[in-house]
């Protein structure tokens, strides 16, 4: 027998739960389907176990996407403000970080009750864990999903299955299978804000800093070697390669092939102070750079590079001024290039997705399946690290909530 309902959403993570609440408590008869055993997943083992739930600094050029002006309409009808009305309303605790970052302060699990008891303000049917085969039309009006507990029909269907990153924890190309299936255009998807490694001979020379963290300001340069973007965030040296804020913004950026450049000192001129440095001192050079890098980055730096290995014993004062420069050039310049990143078992999402030409900016609306709406990380809108993600994910739920039940 088939059950038949106003609204399917299919997805109960952030976007999905978002999308069935508003359209549930809008009046709409709305069932959410998902495969997981357990809820939300994705959203529980986020901002280490607290969600870093939105930034009150949201922008559209906080995103990347095809068309950078995709979600300008939804971000601008569900703010960072909208998302913490309702955490005021649930009484839930929270605190700014860093920059405008906002955390639960007990625990994720806060933000999934929340998103929970929205959805039963607006008795939405839940099936889960609910295996769905296949999705077809049936006639006109009426979408059809063929699952493992029945046949479920509805007149709107909202695709919310979010990205590839973390499979484990239920993630699938499902979403994208669909979009192909009813036409869609997909931009390709590979894994953002993920650690990037190196080839082991290169990193070796490295390996003694794992454990190194210091400020820097990182850039992803295009094929022909000019700066594509940057960002200026914490940089951490592993056992693998980078990782850190640094190196996870960047990754978004960062397309196999090309190189980053990092300025380890950044909003200091180094060689200034070399210079100066030189006409009153008579310190060891490896003892001077203490002063600019973390002490083990400072030891491990020269030894790290083989043409500057000599300058650990020499004095500042009898090092030529051109030595001084080239070794300043090492610290704000240092160019890499990665082998590649750790993949989607570390990605904390998925850049690229359901391309934005074929769905509507208002309503997250296929312009080529009347009915049909795309919502979250499953579009290609990707934002960056520091709670960007959700508050997508909240907005465009939101948009397409509104939608169904306009
Ligand atoms: C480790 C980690 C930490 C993160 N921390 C943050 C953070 O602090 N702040 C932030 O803004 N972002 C964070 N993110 C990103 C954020 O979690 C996602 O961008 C967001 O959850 C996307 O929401 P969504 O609803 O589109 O997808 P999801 O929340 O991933 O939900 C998708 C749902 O679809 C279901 N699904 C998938 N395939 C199928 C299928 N075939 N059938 C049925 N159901 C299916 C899944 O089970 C899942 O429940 C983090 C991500 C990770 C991996």
């Amino acid at each position: 027998m088939t059950q038949h309902f106003d609204v399917a959403v299919l997805g109960a993570g952030a976007a999905g739960m978002m999308a069935a609440g508003v359209a549930g408590q809008r009046g709409q008869k709305v069932v959410l389907l998902d495969h997981a055993k357990k809820l939300a997943e994705k959203i529980r083992i986020s901002g280490g176990g607290r969600c870093n739930f939105t930034n009150l600094g949201t922008t559209p050029g906080q995103f990347l996407s095809q068309n950078a002006h995709f979600c300008k309409s939804a971000l601008a009808r569900y703010t960072p403000q909208d998302f913490l009305g309702l955490i005021r309303r649930y009484g839930i605790g929270w605190h700014e970080k860093h920059r405008g970052q906002l955390f639960c302060d007990e625990s994720s699990q806060q933000i999934i009750d929340l998103l929970r008891s929205e959805c039963d303000a607006g008795n939405v049917k839940w099936m889960m864990p609910c295996e769905v085969a296949a999705i077809h039309q049936a006639g006109a009006d009426r979408f059809q999903l063929d699952t493992n507990a029945g046949a479920v029909s509805a007149r709107r269907l909202i695709i919310a299955t979010g990205g590839l990153s973390i499979p484990p924890i239920g993630a699938t190309d499902f979403g994208y299978r669909i979009a192909k299936q009813f036409g869609h255009r997909i931009v390709p998807t590979r894994p953002g804000l993920v650690p990037l490694t190196f080839a082991a001979a290169e990193w070796a020379p490295f390996v003694s800093l794992a454990g190194v963290a210091l400020p820097v300001k990182v850039t992803a340069l295009n094929e022909k070697g000019r700066d594509r973007h940057s960002f200026d965030e914490d940089l951490l040296f592993t056992h693998r390669g980078l990782s850190g804020p640094a190196m996870l913004q960047i990754s978004s950026y960062w397309q196999p092939g090309s190189l980053l450049r990092i300025d380890l000192v950044p909003g200091r001129s180094i060689q200034e102070a070399l210079i100066a440095a030189k006409s009153d001192s008579r310190q060891l050079f490896a003892n001077c750079l203490r002063e600019w890098l973390p002490q083990r980055l400072a030891a491990g730096w020269l030894e790290a590079n083989p043409s500057m290995a000599s300058l650990a014993g020499s004095r500042i004062a009898e090092t030529s001024d051109k030595v001084l420069r080239q070794f300043a050039e090492s610290l704000h310049r240092w160019q890499v290039m990665p082998a590649g990143t750790e993949g989607f078992k570390k990605a904390e999402v998925t850049v690229g997705g359901v391309d934005t030409r074929d769905l509507q900016q208002q309503t997250l609306e296929s312009t080529r399946v009347p009915g049909l709406h795309f919502v979250g990380e499953v579009v290609d809108v990707t934002g960056w690290l520091g709670g960007y993600n959700f508050q997508w994910a909240w907005a465009s739920g939101y948009a397409a909530g509104m939608a169904v039940s306009a």
